[in-house]
């Protein structure tokens, strides 16, 4: 029988754990007596460095079912990418699949049936994209509805509304194991990852409790590092714009000459201003750009340890 690891990053979630924990063992024991899975599935949560009772709790869980509960305890916070990759890589060596969830449960925990089911049919990766997200402040709607597009605008190619609630196979969790780069974006990893995939929708419910650790600041810098990740796009937006701009003054020219030659030549004082403002903000933009890829580059070729386990329950 296969075994499913469910993975849990948790970033002060001491009100969820608990709450989480009985909602996902009632989820394996289902499937176990439907014979779906093995005996021996388990659920691995991670501790991303969160210094509320949240990893006691993990830890209580663990001792109250040894059997169903595991957990891992990242020494510092990383980031839930971070802490993600480091459950589904500790979860690799004891699963034949391993689904991926928020501790929050507001990806609906039912579906995940329907995810090893899938699984069973010959698909290595399951999506679970929500098809209603009424349930989502107007903010958090917009925001993240913009995320997606933007991110296809830029060229990044992901799956439209799935965050991180996914299963995989272990060989697509061994062939994810073989990214090393520092700059991690998973959504734009699984899609480059290939084997049979499919998708199961749900709608996303509220959190049961506590509130969001993703801040528009951290979704922003979500969306920044998939994108220059990813993508080259932004460069050659800016390439783009150059271009054009060389059109225009080329037409600038011609007609400053025209004026010039026709004897109606007024100082160009206002004019001259406002292109050297003008050329100074884009050349500005354009340096940044380059910088961004440069400050990537920096970051890779250090090649630092993503995550820092401090601890493994087994
Ligand atoms: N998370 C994490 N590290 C962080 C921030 C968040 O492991 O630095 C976890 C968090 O505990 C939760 C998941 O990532 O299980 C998603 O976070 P959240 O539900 O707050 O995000 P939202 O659903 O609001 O986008
Ligand atoms: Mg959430």
């Amino acid at each position: 029988m296969d075994r499913l690891a469910i993975v849990v990053p948790c970033y002060k979630e001491e009100e969820v754990v608990e709450i989480c924990s009985q909602a996902l063992r009632e989820v394996l024991e289902d499937l176990i007596s439907k014979e779906k899975i093995g005996p021996d599935s388990f659920i691995l949560f991670v501790n991303d460095g969160s210094k509320d009772r949240t990893w006691p709790l993990i830890v209580s869980e663990h001792e109250k079912y040894p059997d169903r509960v595991k957990g891992v305890n990242l020494a510092g916070n990383v980031g839930h990418q971070y802490a993600l990759t480091a459950g589904l890589l500790t979860a690799r060596d004891m699963c034949d699949m391993a689904v991926s969830i928020d501790a929050d449960l507001q990806d609906d925990v039912t579906v995940i049936e329907e995810m090893v089911d899938s699984f069973h049919a010959g698909n290595d990766i399951v999506y679970g994209v929500r098809n209603d997200r009424s349930s989502d402040s107007f903010f958090k709607r917009v925001t993240a509805q913009g995320f997606y597009k933007f991110m296809k605008v830029m060229g990044v190619k992901t799956v439209y509304n799935h965050a991180d609630f996914r299963l995989m196979s272990k060989r697509a969790l061994d062939y994810f194991g073989r990214f090393k780069e520092s700059n991690l974006f998973l959504r734009g990893i699984m899609p480059t990852i290939g084997y049979n995939t499919s998708c199961v929708y749900y709608s996303r419910k509220e959190r049961v409790a506590g509130e969001s650790k993703y801040p528009l600041k951290k979704m922003l810098a979500l969306a920044l590092n998939g994108i220059t990740s990813f993508s080259v796009k932004p460069i050659n937006l800016i390439i783009g714009v150059g271009i054009g701009m060389i059109g225009l003054s080329i037409v600038a020219a011609i007609y400053s000459l025209v004026e010039y030659f026709g004897g109606n030549t007024v100082p160009g004082w206002t004019s001259l201003m406002l292109s050297i403002w003008f050329l100074g903000g884009f050349q500005l933009i354009a340096i940044g750009l380059v910088g961004l890829y440069v400050g990537k580059i920096y970051m890779e070729v250090k090649e630092r340890p993503r995550y820092n386990i401090e601890e493994i329950l087994d």
